[in-house]
């Protein structure tokens, strides 16, 4: 085949190319309307399970937490000394829980909950043992105040117990009683011991100043206890659900989860 046969040839199977080219059938852009907040919950576990920078969160906190501790008892105090601790993405990581009901396009319920809590399966939080097992050599006592339901006792002490967590016992673990405020289980472990820390991926965890759970006030509050965090204060991070989670929907009873996501966020 000489040089004008080939150009030919180029040509014509350049042209069948072109003229076999599907028509478009491009329909108009619709953007599809994912579960935003299902949705959520698998990307923030997929963090939280997977990301390096979850893990050294985590460690930072308990770094910190064991600094602050060998500071407290160079201190003198009068009655016995009391660490309170939150138990879920404190202690116990229930990211598991969360990739389960994401994939089901479902965010947390009851009864799927009382059914993981029931494996007493749960990992731990990095750095939580080592903590708290520090703490308790220094003859700190560690309090366990938790939102799980009392019904669910046994198999949280399991759980804590499966990895020796200290004083896995029912004198250390404060149920959620007939309110979800922990500030009156604090009150009665003050009545007995100094609390010299408190940890939690919750700010509720932490004071009573979060038991209001509106949007604006938990932001001014954190300004005002600025101080505290890296502390007295210990925070876990829990990009998965909270009472930033509740107080941000609740901006606007009005809307669905998803709208208030969409119109709230800031974009430029
Ligand atoms: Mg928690």
């Amino acid at each position: 085949m000489n040089i004008r046969n080939s150009v030919l040839l180029i040509c014509i199977i350049f042209t069948a190319c072109v003229s076999q080219k599907a028509p478009s059938t491009a329909a108009p852009s619709i953007p599809v309307q994912s579960n935003l907040v299902a949705d959520g919950k698998l990307f923030t576990a997929m963090y939280q399970q997977k990301a390096a920078e979850y893990k050294a969160l985590c460690f930072q906190a308990y770094n910190i937490a064991q600094l602050r501790l060998d500071q407290f008892l160079t201190k003198q105090y009068t009655k016995p000394l009391a660490i309170v601790t939150d138990i879920d993405e404190t202690v116990l990581d229930n990211s598991p829980y969360a990739v389960k009901q994401g994939l089901a396009g479902e965010t947390f319920d009851e009864k799927s909950w009382n059914e993981w809590t029931s494996l007493a399966n749960a990992d731990t939080v990095p750095g939580a043992c080592t903590f708290f097992r520090y703490a308790a050599s220094k003859k700190v006592e560690v309090f366990y105040v938790t939102n799980r339901a009392e019904s669910d006792r046994p198999q949280t002490l399991k759980n804590l117990q499966r990895y020796n967590f200290p004083n896995a016992d029912d004198q250390h673990l404060l149920l959620l009683t007939n309110t979800s405020s922990k500030e009156p289980r604090r009150q009665s472990i003050l009545q007995t011991h100094e609390i010299v820390m408190l940890c939690g991926d919750n700010l509720a965890d932490l004071s009573v100043l979060y038991d209001d759970k509106k949007f604006d006030s938990r932001l001014k509050n954190t300004q005002i206890l600025a101080a505290e965090f890296g502390n007295r204060f210990i925070v876990l991070p829990n990009p998965n659900y909270g009472d930033w989670e509740n107080a941000f929907y609740n901006l606007d009873k009005s809307m669905s989860k998803d709208s208030i996501i969409r119109s709230r966020l800031i974009v430029y």
